[in-house]
């Protein structure tokens, strides 16, 4: 376990068993979050990405491997066993704040209860407290009495953000939390978490498809494709240099404003078809049948991890 992570997940595996057959939605999957850092998730739908978020969540546990807290706390126990202290510090986002806020409660009861829950706060000073985290993540005390359907998206998420913060968390699962907002929301919302990351020293992991959103908050991005990771690498040197086929059919497809943008976008690397089911992954490397640089070897057996710089890892077969 390094000193410097407070999360660190090892060799973890989740399938679900479904009438068809067995998905294998996360398959040997081992990473590390650092202290007070942004790591970034990506992946296409169906990736495996949110499951992984999820694991760490508690909502389902692992089948095998290790997810550890702190180097000490286990979390691959489901959420209902752990204990109060480790729910507190752990919290996440969700993608779509119109339905993970309650339509019945006001916001001081939505922003209060888990302060109530983990006990912060009391009648008296419930009020005071929610007023002060409304006010820090930018909406201010006149929002305590509305209802969700009274706000904006981007509000509604700025309140999903202050319930996070409630409890006075270390470590926030941020689950694609600006894919349901227009431009100018998302650009408010990813600067306020940015700067609540670096008020309050809180750890993210990052769950998302947008690569322009990565480029904006993270430090280290990781690429999931049909439950595995295929790259991991501190964001600039990721921007710079994408070494795997994949990535770079993932960059050379997203819009660029600048002509300097356009140029450092890898070229060549049309990828064809859709991600395959997670039923019947591809054998060998999962990318194979979309991969334009495929050799023989690429369908018989898995890549191993390659470390091309310091802490860029690339798993495939082009760079063995
Ligand atoms: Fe393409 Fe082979 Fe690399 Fe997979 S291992 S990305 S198929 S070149």
């Amino acid at each position: 376990m390094e000193k410097d992570s407070i999360l660190t997940v090892s060799d973890v595996r989740k399938y679900f068993k479904i009438k068809e057959g067995i998905v294998k939605a996360v398959d040997g999957v081992s990473f590390s979050v650092k202290y007070g850092e942004t790591l970034a998730l990506v992946g296409e739908s169906g990736s495996g990405k949110t499951t992984t978020g999820h694991l760490i969540m508690g909502f389902y546990p692992p089948d095998s491997g290790k997810i550890l807290y702190k180097g000490k706390h286990d979390l691959s126990i489901p959420i209902k066993r752990r204990s109060l202290e480790l729910k507190r510090e752990i919290q996440i986002v969700f993608q779509d704040p119109g339905t993970s806020l309650n339509p019945k409660h006001i916001v001081k009861d939505i922003v209060g209860l888990p302060l109530r829950i983990h006990g912060l706060a009391d009648s008296s000073s419930v009020y005071g407290k929610v007023a002060e985290l409304l006010e820090f993540v930018g909406l201010g005390e006149d929002f305590m009495f509305k209802y969700p359907h009274e706000l904006g998206g981007g509000e509604k998420q700025l309140v999903a953000i202050a319930r996070a913060l409630a409890p006075n968390p270390s470590f926030i699962i941020l689950d694609e939390p600006t894919s349901a907002l227009d431009v100018s929301s998302q650009a408010k919302v990813l600067n306020t978490l940015s700067r609540i990351q670096k008020e309050r020293d809180i750890s993210y992991l990052l769950i998302t498809h947008d690569l322009g959103v990565v480029r904006n908050i993270s430090h280290r991005v990781m690429i999931m494709y049909l439950g595995k990771i295929y790259e991991e690498a501190p964001t600039d040197e990721f921007f710079r240099g994408p070494l795997h086929p994949y990535t770079q059919m993932l960059l050379s497809s997203i819009p660029t404003l600048t002509r300097q943008d356009e140029e450092i976008k890898p070229k060549g690397v049309e990828a064809v078809g859709e991600i395959p089911s997670a039923l019947s992954p591809p054998k060998g490397c999962r990318f194979h049948t979309r991969c334009p640089f495929a050799k023989p070897i690429c369908s018989e057996r898995d890549p191993p991890d390659v470390v091309a710089d310091s802490g860029h890892v690339v798993r495939c077969w082009l760079y063995e």
